[in-house]
């Protein structure tokens, strides 16, 4: 077992409640209403990622499943330039954005396939300067809620679920990376679709080194970020905010 790496959310807050960071070799689940912030995270930490260890980074380069469209090359520059004002440091956006390997997922069984073409990239970037040390899917579950729709079809939809992040840790644990996962929930109990309050795959996620994360709004720019029933660390929350720069406590 390699060393796991802890990767800065760049909200220091977060970060202590995270024991110093989001770790590699496990699966870290954000799970929050429609615009909370789960995508402006997974932003970030593809920007973060790339920073080398002094920084907080893993010195790594990135592999985001993109399955709703919304990942946005120009969000990453407005993040890159926020970190450079952080840092004093002068970072090319560009740079950034070379190291941030996106896939389109169209359907919940390419969103599965695309699994094995991340591997198979980071098995060919294993010994470069960048190698891949985080994957993110980004959203987990909102094909497979479009596609198995009704209770016939739940056990079914759990079970390909359970077998998809079975890949997923795999691929956490063969290359020493951080994997991040997003899960639309719903404030309010939706009879069409079970009980939207609770993220899908719940009971599945939590038998592996996991750590979920519930993520809701507050005042202005600030979000909550709660850390719940974490395997090795104390349930708590913290406070970041969202603003043009990115990430921030
Ligand atoms: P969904 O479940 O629909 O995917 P989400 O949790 O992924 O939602 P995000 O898209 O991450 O939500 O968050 C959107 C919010 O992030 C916006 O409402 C806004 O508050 C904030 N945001 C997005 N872009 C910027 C920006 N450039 N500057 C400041 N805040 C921004
Ligand atoms: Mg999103």
């Amino acid at each position: 077992r390699k060393l796991v790496g802890k990767l800065t959310t760049g909200c220091e807050e977060f970060d202590e409640m995270m024991g110093g960071g989001i770790e590699s070799q496990s699966i870290t689940e954000m799970y929050g209403e429609f615009g909370c912030g789960k995508t402006q995270v997974a932003h970030q930490l593809a920007v973060n990622v790339q920073l080398p260890p002094e920084q907080g980074g893993l010195g790594g380069s990135v592999v985001i499943i993109d399955t709703e469209n919304t990942f946005r090359p120009e969000r990453i520059e407005q993040m890159v330039r926020g970190l450079s004002e952080k840092h004093g440091i002068e970072y090319d956006p560009e740079e950034f954005l070379k190291n941030i390997h996106v896939a389109r997922a169209y359907n919940s069984n390419h969103q599965i396939l695309l699994v094995e073409s991340a591997s198979e990239l980071a098995n060919e970037l294993k010994d470069s300067e960048m190698p891949v040390r985080l994957l993110i899917v980004d959203s987990l579950t909102a094909h497979f809620r479009a596609e198995y729709i009704g209770r016939g079809t739940l056990a079914d939809r759990q079970q390909k679920l359970n077998k998809h992040l079975h890949d997923i840790q795999r691929f956490g644990d063969l290359f020493n990376a951080c994997v991040i996962v997003t899960n639309q929930v719903m404030s309010k109990p939706d009879a069409f679709f079970g009980d939207p309050t609770k993220p899908i795959g719940g009971h599945i996620l939590g038998h592996t080194a996991t750590f979920r994360l519930y993520i809701r709004k507050s005042k202005g720019d600030k979000r909550i970020v709660k850390l719940v029933d974490s395997p090795n660390l104390p349930d708590g929350e913290a406070i970041m905010s969202i603003t043009t720069e990115g990430l921030g406590d």
